[in-house]
């Protein structure tokens, strides 16, 4: 192995220099790395004689790499070439590579015993990952790597990417066969790249989620894809990183006052004044968007991967590619981005995928994103302190407001179904729909209180503030009795249960009896690439620690309509609520099935857990899904009734099962024929239309098993009344419902509900009237 020389004008810099590049690989094979710095620990400066015996300690047959810092750093060390013996001055090398990143290149690469010459190429790379990054060198400059034998699909699991350590790792492993190995990162398109190199590595700049495709050849290719395979597997080396605990929710009001905060509405172009340096304000416009971007993923514990993504699309290298030319050639910065970023989202929306058609809002977000800090508009999004005024909500806008901050978020569309709707709930977050197009000027104050569906535009702030401290109230003392049963004045007990779609929402439930829904879909939704068996075991164990082992109970992939995965592509349909949803997937592609279910049997040898299958309409597939199932063990088994169809014949369905569960959101948009995410026709959505209401009567007295409802008509404190009157015995709700749901629960004679009065009303608003 060759020695290495650092010579520094000071002790300290190259004594830390040392430290870090030392980190990079494990103990028994670093290279000998000796120092000649400063004249002593303190005084700069460097000694021909002091360089001439660090050689001498760090000689090897295989020879010395010295690298050095400012200019008489290179002085000396010539000089000292003068005084050690002429032959070990022949096998001595001073290098003009950085002496940071060359260093760290020069330890990782001669701790694979790489040869004087190979080392100090790539010492001499040293700075490609950066120049790379920052916009110099490319590796498009780099020597063109040759195609593979054969190849590999492997993930970054590694919370940072691939980093310095672990491609550290990654490149060590690589040079200890005996063949050429390549990376390719498919995310990005970035590579291919040399894999026993540092530098091209970090060109790579591979990140969380990515996947990188792994080409081999030569007469190890076969051997080091394997342990290339496996290193992966292991996070390269990485101890899985515990996420840091999000930011805990809202106030689970649900009514809320302060300043009105528009967001959703193009970024006003028109004041804009271009400069003589309009690159220059890009490349600060883009600096900046990346810093947010960055603070945001790391805040995210839950929902990093949306801020990944959109990082990655904000340093998109072709696109910034087509901006630069546009603006030298005359356009402003603004103009430039915008364009290119408003074909990129129609690109998306073209698409046949429905999980990259939904990738076009990301592209306007970052498009946004950058428009705002060319023009200095002040973002509308988190931190918000006030009322969020949207258009609509989306899941990823629900997802990561910082619900601790946020007032409250009205929503101009109706319909209370849509995952944002739903996310928003869950975290807390005070939230109105369907205020519509009334006008509200930026900064004023308003209020709504969605019990009552009003929205104030400067409203009474003393009667909103009692009518607050009155819900503050209410909830404190729900939240006193939250762990309480919910017995109702008739003696009838109803679990309450909550829906989780990430674990947080199971941390934060109180008084939950389990959870009667878990959204694997949901859970999973970040993930590009399908998660693991022990993966999904690991956040179903989390989910169901976090209730105190009370029963969880999982539904299996529920895939289509408005919630696509992006490792499971699915084409694109006239009608996706109406097309391959839930488990109608599956039929065609049952591998990934089969992961989840034995992943829920794995947890079920553990903990209480019951398993239920979405989107069934025939019995037909129930005989299917527990064929695919396998033996029960003990594991409970239903179906969710959202098919009207399901929930006419439920009977038949449920015969070889525990318990169906009725999806009211779906039940609601196929008895009604309303999209659930179409805004127009969301008054006709309503789940306490009659018709719904006695589909869920003739679930409860037909099915002959436990009847659950999981979805969000639950929620309502006042229909889970009536849900209970009904016969229902398992409620599931968004978790800041809990505690309210069980307390109007225990408030409640359902003996004194009219329910024949309700299923014969003549609509919802009636039925709302009669409860
Ligand atoms: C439902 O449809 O009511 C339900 C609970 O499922 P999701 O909202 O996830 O479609
Ligand atoms: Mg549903």
């Amino acid at each position: 192995m060759i020695g290495i020389v650092v010579v520094s004008h000071s002790r300290a810099l190259a004594e830390a220099a040392v430290g870090l590049a030392a980190e990079m690989v494990a103990e028994d094979k670093r290279p000998v790395v000796a120092v000649a710095a400063g004249l002593d620990a303190t005084t700069f400066g460097t000694d021909a004689m002091a360089v001439s015996e660090a050689i001498t300690t760090a000689d090897s047959a295989d020879g010395v790499l010295v690298l050095l810092d400012l200019g008489s750093a290179v002085l000396s060390a010539e000089m000292a070439l003068e005084f050690v013996d002429p032959e070990v001055a022949a096998r001595v090398r001073l290098t003009s590579a950085p002496l940071v990143e060359g260093l760290v290149a020069a330890v990782v690469t001669a701790s694979t015993g790489a040869s004087l010459d190979a080392v100090a190429a790539e010492a001499e790379r040293g700075l490609i990952g950066k120049q790379d990054h920052l916009g110099g060198t490319t590796v498009a400059d780099t020597a063109p790597v040759a195609e593979a034998d054969r190849t590999a699909d492997v993930v970054v699991g590694n919370e940072h990417g691939l980093h310095a350590r672990p491609a550290a790792r990654l490149v060590g492993l690589v040079n200890g066969f005996d063949a050429t190995v390549t990376l390719t990162d498919l995310d990005t398109g970035r590579g291919p790249v040399d894999a026993g190199s540092l530098s091209m590595v970090a060109t790579l700049n591979a990140q969380q989620g990515h996947r990188l495709r792994v080409g081999a050849s030569g007469p190890q290719a076969a051997e080091a894809l394997a342990a290339i395979e496996k290193l992966a597997a292991e996070n390269f080396g990485d101890e899985p990183v515990e996420k840091a605990a999000p930011a805990p929710g809202g106030s689970g009001l649900d009514v809320a006052i302060g300043p009105a905060v528009l967001a959703g509405d193009a970024v006003d172009l028109s004041e804009y004044v271009a400069s003589d340096n309009e690159l220059g304000r890009l490349d600060d416009a883009l600096r900046a968007a990346g810093d947010e971007l960055r603070v945001l993923r790391d805040g995210s514990a839950e929902h990093g991967g949306i801020f990944e993504a959109h990082l990655a699309m904000v340093g998109d290298r072709k696109l910034l590619e087509e901006v630069r030319a546009a603006i030298s050639a005359g356009t402003p910065a603004p103009a430039a981005w915008r364009e290119a970023y408003d074909a990129l989202a129609t690109t998306f929306e073209a698409l046949d995928d429905a999980y990259q058609r939904e990738r076009a809002q990301d592209v306007r977000a970052v498009r946004d994103r950058v428009l705002r800090q060319l023009t200095g508009t002040s973002a509308t999004e988190t931190p918000v302190d006030g009322i969020l005024v949207v258009p609509e909500l989306d899941a990823a806008t629900a997802a990561t407001l910082d619900a601790t901050r946020v007032a409250g978020i009205a929503v101009r569309a109706a319909g209370t179904t849509g995952h944002g709707v739903i996310v928003a709930r869950s975290r807390g977050i005070p939230l109105i729909t369907g205020i519509g197009d009334v006008e509200v000027p930026a900064g004023t104050t308003v209020a709504f209180d969605a019990r009552t569906g009003s929205f104030e535009i400067a409203p009474d702030e003393q009667v909103v503030r009692a009518t607050i401290a009155e819900r503050v109230g209410e909830r404190r003392r729900a939240l006193e009795e939250a762990e309480q049963p919910a017995t109702t004045r008739d003696g009838r007990t109803v679990d309450v249960l909550v829906n989780v779609g990430v674990v947080q929402d199971a941390v934060d439930a109180r008084g939950a009896d389990g959870s009667g829904l878990v959204r694997t879909e949901v859970l999973f939704g970040d993930r590009r690439t399908a998660p693991s068996v022990d993966e999904q075991v690991e956040a179903f164990r989390a989910i169901a620690r976090a209730l105190g082992n009370k029963p969880i109970t999982i539904r299996t992939w529920d895939v289509g309509g408005d919630k696509p995965l992006a490792f499971l592509p699915q084409d694109k349909e006239a009608n996706p609520f109406l097309g391959e949803r839930g488990l109608r997937v599956f039929r065609r592609r049952p591998e990934l099935l089969r992961d989840q279910l034995e992943a829920i049997r794995r947890t079920a040898a553990e903990t209480p857990v019951h398993v239920m299958f979405p989107m069934v309409t025939t019995a037909d597939e129930v005989a299917w899904a527990l064929d695919a199932l396998g033996p029960r063990h003990g594991l409970e088994v239903g179906i969710m009734v959202e098919v009207p169809a399901a929930a006419l014949r439920v009977g038949t369905l449920a015969k070889d099962l525990d318990f169906v569960s009725i999806g009211t959101n779906d039940l609601t948009q196929y008895t009604t024929a309303a999209d659930r995410t179409n805004a127009a026709v969301a008054p006709l959505a309503d789940g306490l239309d009659p018709a719904v209401l006695q589909l869920i009567d003739h679930v409860v007295r037909n099915a002959g098993v436990r009847v659950a409802v999981c979805g969000d008509l639950a929620s309502d404190p006042q229909a889970a009344v009536l849900l209970a009157a009904l016969g229902v015995t398992e409620l599931s709700a968004v978790g800041p419902q809990v505690p309210l749901v069980k307390a109007r629960l225990r408030q409640a004679d359902l003996g004194q509900v009219d329910t024949a009065a309700v299923l014969a009303a003549r609509d919802a608003d009636q039925v709302r009237g009669l409860l």
